[in-house]
C-alpha cells in the first residue's frame, strides 16, 4: 500500500480556540499553564485526528504564532533588543517568543517586534529572521523535541513526524540587518544547530523528519543549491538513521530539480496541485532509492479533490516506482485550509457538496488509497460531485462567460489619453494646487461595528439601521469640510470588509460561517469562496455614495475595491483560470463604476492593494500575471467619461520592478503608501516621468500618533523635488477604520494645513 503522507495541519483550532486563549494570555486574564493545557489539548485532537483517518507520516510540529518564529527561536536567532527581557524573573521561553511576534511594552521596556512578510503567494505571514554579519547560532528552543515527545505518548502505533522549515529557507527568508555579508553564508554556523536538533530526534526515536525547502521553487542562484548540497550532506551523515523528507511546494522544482534529485535525502515531496507537469521530469530523475510524495491534494483550496485526476498522477508515479516508493499529501500544509466543512450549516446542500475543509482533505487522502487498492464506490460518488460542479446551473451563466469573450482592448481604454483627460477634469473639478483627501474609510468604532452587530441579530430594524449610518455619514462629511479637505469620502461605516462587503452582493460568491484560515499569529481571515460565474445584479454602492453627495457641495468619491483584491482576497474556483474570474468581476466592477457616474458621482476610487501580492513566484511568469490584472484593472476603470475622475489605492509596495505595469493602469490618480519610506517610492516615478496625478502617503495610519503640518511639510517638499508639483495630492497612507476620532480629526487638519503651506511655497 502508499503511505499517506500530511505535511501540517491547522493549529488555531477548529473554533479558533489557540486564538482567543492566546489573546486572552496577552490581556493578562489566563495563566501561562492554562494557555498550555489549550494548545497540549489542540495538539491530541490533530494528533488523534490524523490518526483516524489512517495518516501515516503525522506531523508533531506545533506553533502558538509562526514555524519561521519557531525555527528562530529555536536556533537562538535572538537579536540584541530582547536581551533585558531575560533578567525579568518571571518570563520564560514563550514570553520571549511572543515578544519577538508582538514587541514588549511591559517592565520600564519599549521593544519593538520583529518585522512580518507574507509566506510566499499566501496571505500568511511570517516573522523575518534578523541576521547579522557575526550572527551565532545556539540551541534555545528545544520544543520541537518536546513535541515529538509528546506525539509519541499520543499516538496509538505510529511515531509522528517533526516538521522544520529546512536551513536554506530559513535563511533565504531572512534579512540582513547591516552590510558586508549575505545571509545564505550563515549556513555553516546555522547546521551544527539543525544537526544537534535532528539527532536529539533521532535519539528519541524520530523515524521520519521533514524539512521544507521550498525556495526550490522560487528563483535561486548557485548560491543556495551549494548551501542545500552542503546541509543535506551533512544531515546525511550525521544522523544516517534518520529519514529525511524534503518537501517543496507552491511551484515547480524546474530548474533547481537537478539539485533536488542530487541531495542525500530519503524523500522529496512535489507540489502537483500547482505543477502537475511536474511529474514525468521528476520521475525520470528521482534515484532509486528514494520515495516520492505526490501532493494532489490542495492544501489552499477549499474544494473537493478530483479523484480522476489525482489517481493518474498516482498510477502513473507507482507504474515507474511501486507502490512502496509512492506516498500521498496534500500539495502543502493544510495550514492554508480552514477546519472542518461539518460546521457550515447554513451552506447550500449542493455547494456544500464541492468542498473539503482540512478535516475532509485528511478523508480524500484516505479514500484515494481505498480506490487504489479495489473499492470504486468512492470514486464513483466522488465523480458524481466533481460532474455535478462541472454542470451546474448555479455556476454556469452562459450570457456572463459571453460578456468576458466578447471584451475588447477598447473596453480596457478611457476614451482619450491622460494629458487630454486631465484638462477636462482641471476645468471640471477647478481644484487648488496640493488638493487633499483620504484613502476612504474612517474610524469604525465600537459603536459604528455594535449597530453591524444589533442589525446582523436582527435586534434593529434596517431602517434604523441605515438612520444610523447616514447620521454617521453626515458626521463624517461635516468633520471633512470643516477640516477642508477637497475631495470628501462618506467613510466606508457601512462596510465590515472591503472584499466581503461586494462579494455579499454580487453572484457567485458564498460564505462560511467558520470558515478561517490564519493570517498572522492569532490573526485570522474568512475569505469568501467564489464558486460560480461572477455577476452583479444591482447597485452596490450608489445608495451610500450618493447620499453622501447630496449632503456637501464637495465632490464625495465613489469607493469600490478592484477585482484583483476581490479576486486575491476569496477563494476562487479551480476550474477556470485566474484571469477568467477576474475579468467576470472587473465587468461588474465595471457596471457599477457607470452606474455611480449615471447618478451624479464626478470622483471614484477603485483600491487594488493586492495587485503586488499576486505575483507569481517564479519571475518569468510576471508578465503574463501583469498583463491581465492591469487589464482587469482597466477593464473596470474605463467605462466612464474622460472627465470623471478616477483614482486607484495601493498600500506599501515596491514598485521598482513593475513599475510600466502600475503606470499602465492610466489612474487619473495613484495614492500610495509612502510615509515610511520618506518617499522612496517616488524615484522610479520621477526616473520614469510619470505623468498621471499622485497622492503619496504622508503619515502612517497603523499608528494612533498625531503627525505634525511641518514634517507632512518636509514629506511634501522631498516629493517635489521629484514629481512636477502641479501632480501632487495630499492624503493618509491608508484608510482610517482601524483609528479613532481623537487622532484622526487632529492629524487630517494638520495635513490639510500642510497642503497650504505648500500651496504658499510653490
Ligand atoms: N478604501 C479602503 C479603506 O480606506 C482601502 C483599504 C486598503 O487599502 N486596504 O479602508
Ligand atoms: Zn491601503
Amino acid at each position: 500500500m502508499v503511505l499517506l503522507n500530511n505535511l501540517g495541519y491547522p493549529r488555531i483550532g477548529p473554533k479558533r480556540e489557540l486564538k482567543f486563549a492566546e489573546e486572552n494570555y496577552w490581556k493578562g486574564k489566563i495563566t501561562r499553564d492554562e494557555l498550555f493545557k489549550k494548545a497540549a489539548d489542540l495538539r491530541k485532537l490533530y494528533l488523534q485526528t490524523q490518526e483516524k483517518y489512517l495518516i501515516d507520516l503525522i506531523p508533531s510540529s506545533f506553533s502558538f504564532y509562526d514555524t519561521m518564529l519557531d525555527m528562530s527561536l529555536m536556533v537562538g536567532a535572538v537579536p540584541e533588543r530582547y536581551k533585558p527581557m531575560t533578567n525579568i524573573s518571571n518570563n520564560t521561553e514563550i514570553d520571549l517568543y511572543f515578544a519577538m511576534a508582538r514587541g514588549y511594552q511591559k517592565d520600564g521596556l519599549d521593544i519593538t517586534a520583529m518585522a512580518m512578510s507574507k509566506w510566499f503567494d499566501t496571505n500568511y505571514h511570517y516573522i523575518v529572521p534578523e541576521l547579522n554579519a557575526d550572527q551565532t547560532f545556539q540551541l534555545l528552543s528545544r520544543k520541537i523535541i518536546d513535541e515529538f515527545n509528546e506525539g509519541k505518548q499520543v499516538l496509538q502505533n505510529k511515531t509522528p513526524k517533526p516538521v522544520l522549515i529546512g536551513p536554506v529557507t530559513y535563511l533565504f527568508l531572512g534579512k540582513e540587518k547591516e552590510k558586508g555579508f549575505h545571509r545564505v553564508d550563515l549556513i555553516s554556523k546555522l547546521l551544527p544547530v539543525y544537526v544537534e536538533v535532528l539527532s536529539a530526534l533521532e535519539r528519541d526515536g524520530a523515524e521520519w523528519v521533514q524539512l521544507d525547502e521550498p525556495c526550490l521553487c522560487l528563483d535561486i542562484t548557485e548560491k543556495e543549491r551549494a548551501a542545500l548540497e552542503t546541509a543535506y550532506k551533512t544531515f546525511a551523515q550525521q544522523c544516517p538513521k534518520l529519514k529525511i523528507m524534503l518537501t517543496t511546494y507552491f511551484g515547480a522544482l524546474d530548474d533547481n530539480l537537478a539539485i533536488a534529485a542530487r541531495l542525500p535525502i530519503a524523500a522529496l515531496h512535489i507540489d502537483l496541485v500547482r505543477s502537475p507537469n511536474q511529474l514525468d521530469d521528476v520521475l525520470d530523475v528521482i534515484p532509486s532509492n528514494v520515495i516520492l510524495s505526490l501532493g494532489v491534494v490542495d492544501g489552499r483550496n477549499i474544494w473537493k479533490n478530483d479523484y480522476k485526476k489525482s489517481l493518474d498522477l498516482i498510477e502513473r508515479a507507482v507504474a515507474k516506482l511501486g507502490k512502496g516508493r509512492v506516498m500521498v499529501a496534500p500539495s502543502c500544509s493544510l495550514l492554508h485550509s480552514p477546519h472542518d466543512l461539518d460546521f457550515e450549516t447554513d451552506l447550500q446542500a449542493e455547494i456544500k457538496n464541492w468542498m473539503a475543509f482540512s478535516k475532509q482533505k485528511l478523508n480524500e487522502l484516505k479514500e484515494l488509497r481505498d480506490i487504489l487498492e479495489g473499492n470504486s464506490n468512492l470514486l464513483d460518488a466522488n465523480q458524481a460531485a466533481i460532474e455535478s460542479r462541472r454542470l451546474s446551473k448555479l455556476i454556469h451563466k452562459p450570457e456572463v462567460k459571453q460578456r468576458v469573450a466578447a471584451i475588447t482592448d477598447k473596453d480596457a481604454q478611457r476614451n482619450s489619453p491622460y494629458a487630454e483627460r486631465r484638462k477636462l477634469q482641471r476645468a471640471k473639478f477647478n481644484f487648488p494646487l496640493f488638493p487633499s483627501t483620504t484613502i476612504g474609510s474612517f474610524p469604525q468604532t465600537a459603536e459604528v461595528r455594535s449597530w453591524r452587530a444589533q442589525f446582523k441579530k436582527g435586534s434593529i430594524t434596517k431602517e434604523r439601521y441605515e438612520e444610523l449610518l447616514e447620521q454617521e455619514t453626515i458626521r463624517g462629511i461635516r468633520i471633512q469640510e470643516s477640516i477642508g479637505l477637497d475631495v470628501l469620502v462618506h467613510g466606508e461605516f457601512e462596510r465590515n470588509d472591503m472584499v466581503e462587503y461586494f462579494g455579499e452582493q454580487m453572484e457567485g460568491f458564498v460564505f462560511t460561517l467558520n470558515g478561517w484560515v490564519q493570517s498572522y499569529g492569532s490573526r485570522c481571515v474568512k475569505p469568501p469562496i467564489i464558486f460560480g460565474d461572477v455577476s452583479r445584479p444591482f447597485d452596490m454602492t450608489v445608495r451610500w455614495s450618493s447620499f453622501a453627495q447630496s449632503v456637501t457641495n464637495r465632490p464625495v468619491k465613489g469607493m469600490l475595491t478592484g477585482p484583483v483584491t476581490i479576486l486575491q482576497w476569496s477563494f476562487v474556483r479551480d476550474d477556470q483560470p485566474r484571469s477568467e474570474t477576474a475579468f467576470q468581476i472587473a465587468l461588474g466592477i465595471r457596471d457599477e463604476v457607470v452606474a455611480l457616474e449615471k447618478a451624479g458621482i464626478t470622483a471614484i476610487q477603485i483600491d487594488e492593494p493586492a495587485i503586488r501580492e499576486g505575483l507569481p513566484l517564479r519571475k518569468r511568469d510576471w508578465d503574463h500575471y501583469l498583463n491581465w490584472a492591469v487589464k482587469a484593472f482597466r477593464v473596470s476603470s474605463s467605462g466612464v467619461r474622460d472627465d470623471t475622475h478616477i483614482a486607484t489605492h495601493m498600500c506599501y509596495s515596491e514598485f521598482n520592478d513593475i513599475f510600466e505595469h502600475i503606470a499602465a493602469m492610466d489612474a487619473d490618480l495613484l495614492l500610495i503608501e509612502t510615509s515610511k519610506t520618506q518617499m522612496k517610492l517616488l524615484g522610479v516615478f520621477a526616473q520614469f516621468k510619470y505623468p498621471n496625478e499622485i497622492g503619496p502617503g504622508l503619515y502612517d495610519i497603523h499608528s494612533p500618533r498625531v503627525p505634525t503640518k511641518e514634517e507632512m511639510v518636509a514629506l511634501l517638499e522631498k516629493a517635489v523635488q521629484l514629481l512636477p508639483y502641479q501632480n501632487i495630492w495630499v492624503n493618509p497612507d491608508c484608510g482610517l477604520k482601524t483609528r479613532g476620532w481623537e487622532e484622526t480629526e487632529p492629524s487630517l487638519r494638520n495635513m490639510v494645513e500642510a497642503a497650504r503651506e505648500m500651496r504658499k511655497r510653490c
